[in-house]
């Protein structure tokens, strides 16, 4: 290690964040140094499927190339499975869209952390940061110690960027964070069986929990099972015996034999499925971004978009500044924290709403129907998931039509006052379920005042 003391930008972790934003800062001339507790490529079930929307990110910033080289898998939208029937939901296609991609995030991973190991103006160091040092009210750096090794060192920056991830040790000192786990997702891969439609992200929803599926490389495929409730699953045979019993029906046929030699093989990874609201407090000198800053459901798979597109915006402002320094770094942090929602309040939206409508028995149903459609019923709300649209307006409008449609379904089914009932039931279900996760995303007057009717 050869660290001098004082750096543009000192960077805690070089996961999906930090790395990326290592890369960005580095090739625009900035002097970096990222720390990072575990340098080696990670086996891991998170970040597996990147939205189209997060590889036009990637394209901005000029560092869409960390997809080549990872027998990556190109994704053109998505197969909804429902209680055996299936709709087929395209991505918007043509010049100015990207597919989205499958892969696995270790070697996703690693093709930024050799990017930035190759940039001379950017320092990469194996090991922890232990604490960020604070003098009159501001963030100067940090403490960190080297791997294998009980030296403490300390290094000094005009800005750090806490980037350290889902179970951050330093959010608090920079945000207040109101954090809660819906659930599980329980990981597994299935080798060498194939999809019902190859290069599609699969959600299968029915009386079980709902569970995705994509392909993460040539040869194997990703399920994620959704586990709900705070506490995760123990792992042993029951588990197993249980995955068996409550999944295999939904498994698509040429998948089911695959599925269950995997699931008696065991070697299943398990990750709490977060939901963090954005509520970062300035402090001179610092600024939070990725999972540290901001989580969502990982159902749509909108967490690295989301992070790539804040990687661009506090990128874009920070490689603006001309003779960089705290207080022109701290201007850019204020102007980021203003704008960033901008960039992912739909991902963060549609990520909790429509877990929350999968679940639901009537919900899912009335989803299910409306996507079928066809049209804008499903390109538009696939638009929005794929990160390409990023229109509010338009996802309250599709959240609370199917609500509506589901209404009409029920009314033609039930009879009597069991069909004011059956109605009622489910608008104030989608109203609860959104409204809580509108409020929380700098919500503009007139959302304010259509959450406030609906809620009458
Ligand atoms: C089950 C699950 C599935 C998901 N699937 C998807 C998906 O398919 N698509 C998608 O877009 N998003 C997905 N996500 C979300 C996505 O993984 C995250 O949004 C993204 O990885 C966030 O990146 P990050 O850099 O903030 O965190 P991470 O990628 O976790 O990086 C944090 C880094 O900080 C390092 N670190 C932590 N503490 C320290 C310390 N003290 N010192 C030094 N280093 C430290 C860690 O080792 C790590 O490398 C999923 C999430 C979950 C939970």
């Amino acid at each position: 290690m050869s660290t001098k003391n004082k750096y543009d930008v000192c960077i805690v972790g070089a996961g999906v964040a930090g790395a990326s934003l290592a890369a960005y800062l580095g090739n625009a001339g900035l002097s970096v140094i990222i720390i990072e507790r575990n340098l080696s490529e990670r086996d891991v079930i998170v970040g597996e499927l990147l939205q189209p929307g997060g590889v036009a990110e990637l394209q901005h910033l000029g560092l869409d190339f960390f997809l080549h080289d990872i027998d990556a898998q190109p994704v053109k939208g998505y197969n909804i499975i429902f209680q055996g029937r299936s709709t087929l939901i395209k991505y918007p296609s043509g010049e100015n869209y990207p597919p989205g991609y499958g892969f696995r995030n270790g070697k996703f991973l690693q093709n930024m952390r050799t990017f930035i190991q190759s940039l001379n103006n950017v320092e990469v160091v194996e090991g922890r940061v232990t604490s960020l040092i604070e003098n009159d009210e501001s963030i100067t750096g940090v403490n960190f110690s080297v791997k294998n090794s009980d030296a403490n060192h300390s290094v000094s920056a005009a800005l750090t960027v806490v980037s350290d991830g889902p179970l951050s040790r330093f959010r608090s000192m920079l945000s207040n964070p109101a954090i809660k786990v819906s659930g599980y997702f329980l990981g597994i891969i299935l080798e060498g069986c194939g999809l019902p439609e190859p290069a599609f992200g699969h959600l299968v929803i029915g009386p079980h929990p709902p569970f995705v599926m994509y392909p993460v490389n040539s040869n194997e495929i990703r399920i994620l099972i959704d586990f709900p409730g705070e506490k995760p699953p123990k792992i042993n045979d029951d588990l197993k015996n249980e995955l068996i019993s409550k999944f295999q029906e939904a498994i698509p046929v040429r998948m089911r034999k695959s599925f269950i030699n995997s699931v008696k093989q065991g070697g299943f990874k398990m990750m709490p499925n977060h939901r963090l609201p954005a509520s970062p407090v300035f402090k001179k000198g610092a600024v939070l971004i990725g999972d540290s800053l901001n989580m969502r459901h990982p159902l749509t798979g909108g967490g690295m978009t989301a992070t790539f597109s804040d990687v661009r915006n506090l990128g874009s402002k920070l490689t603006a500044i001309d003779d960089f320094d705290v207080s022109k770094a701290d201007k850019a942090v204020k102007s980021f924290y203003e704008s960033r929602h901008l960039g992912n309040q739909t991902i963060n939206i549609l990520a909790d709403g429509l877990y929350g409508v999968v679940k639901h028995p009537d919900l899912q149903e009335a989803f299910f129907e409306y996507v079928s459609r066809g049209g804008k019923y499903s390109a538009e709300p696939v638009a929005i998931l794929a990160g390409l649209n990023k229109d509010k307006k338009l996802l309250q409008k599709h959240f609370l039509a199917v609500a509506n449609y589901g209404t009409k379904l029920k009314i033609r089914n039930e009879t009597g006052t069991r069909k004011i009932g059956a109605s009622y039931s489910m608008m104030k279900e989608a109203v609860k379920i959104i409204t809580p996760l509108l409020l929380t995303e700098k919500p503009d007057q007139a959302t304010r005042i259509l959450l406030k009717t609906l809620a009458k």
